[in-house]
């Protein structure tokens, strides 16, 4: 919950938290993802702390409450989310989004819609937008996000109030798997970790799980961020057959946890939880298969970007 990200985002964090206890929230806001990994997820958690029944019995993060488990699954009818159909938001997309608020009850005492890629409105859905956020009601709040406050309009600006995430890059150093994990990539034939300190291997290895973690989320959408979730952190072919070798071995724990063994280095954490359960058994040894293949080409493969895309769609088609 929002309680997470407390250390990584402390200033947006406080506005939030304070809005949520004081129930001060504006009813429209625009978050700048300040290149931050985790901003959606970020948004998420605010939203569902604003909607929590419990937030104000539990004021730490909500374990055992219901409607946090319908939201986590993408289920709770009073969240909606928008992205770019194609390359644009339409203004059909928002018709929708009306319709469906004009006309169904409220179940809870708040309605809450994102829009993802905020700078990707066209004009008509902008100005759509722009009426609806000109009347506000009561029990409705926006959420916009975007790279850039300056590629939306003004005149939508002006009606929000702006947050903006910083790119924070908290590595526990201490985590035990990184130690694991650096003994696979310690055995193999190159002296990778002569040459890189150990903050800068960190890092990598916690990009190449929150790569992973995110195209479980997002699937193909994953492409379209490639540079800020890979290209930045993994260069070269060496560093790249890590990667895939590090990938490999988280999924090999996801099947260890689905076929209920102890995990041989990652600890349990939510996301092995959830990409278990969005997985079955066959279709995790089939992406550790394509994996495996894929990693086979790299040495011959000259485009890594390539390489990467046929990663994607792969998995993809695992699924399909
Ligand atoms: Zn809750």
């Amino acid at each position: 919950m929002l309680d997470d990200y407390q250390k990584s985002q402390p200033i947006v964090y406080k506005i939030l938290k304070n809005a949520i206890t004081d129930d001060k929230c504006s009813h429209a806001y625009l978050i700048e993802t300040g290149g931050f990994y985790d901003s959606f997820n970020f948004v998420m958690s605010f939203v569902k702390s604003l909607l929590c029944p419990l937030k104000n019995l539990n004021k730490k993060n909500c374990h055992d409450c219901h409607q946090c488990e319908v939201i986590d699954s993408g289920n709770f009818p009073e969240i909606d989310v928008i992205s770019p159909d194609g390359l644009w938001i339409k203004k059909e997309q928002l018709q929708t989004l009306q319709k469906e608020f004009n006309t169904k009850a409220l179940i809870g005492n708040k309605r809450v819609y994102i829009i993802t890629q905020a700078d990707r409105l066209n004009k008509s859905a902008a100005n759509s937008i722009l009426k609806f956020l000109e009347e506000p009601e009561g029990n409705i709040v926006a959420i916009l996000i975007t790279d850039n406050i300056y590629s939306i309009l003004s005149t939508i600006r002006s009606r929000c109030q702006i947050l903006r995430l910083k790119n924070s890059q908290i590595v526990d150093k201490n985590e035990p798997w990184h130690e694991k994990l650096k003994q696979i990539i310690l055995s193999y034939k190159n002296n990778i970790l002569e040459k890189e300190n150990e903050e800068n291997i960190n890092l990598k290895i916690t990009k190449v799980i929150e790569f992973v973690n995110y195209y479980e989320k997002y699937h193909l959408n994953t492409m379209l961020y490639m540079g800020k979730l890979w290209n930045d952190y993994i260069i070269g072919k060496e560093e790249i057959e890590i990667a895939y070798e590090i990938m490999i071995n988280y999924y090999k724990d996801i099947l260890n946890y689905i076929l209920n063994k102890p995990l041989e280095i990652f600890d349990i954490n939510n996301n092995i939880k959830e990409i278990a359960q969005k997985n079955s058994k066959e279709e995790i040894c089939q992406k550790i298969n394509k994996l495996v293949e894929l990693k086979d080409l790299i040495k011959y493969n000259v485009n890594t970007n390539l390489l990467m895309d046929k990663l994607i769609i792969s998995l993809e088609g695992v699924i399909e």
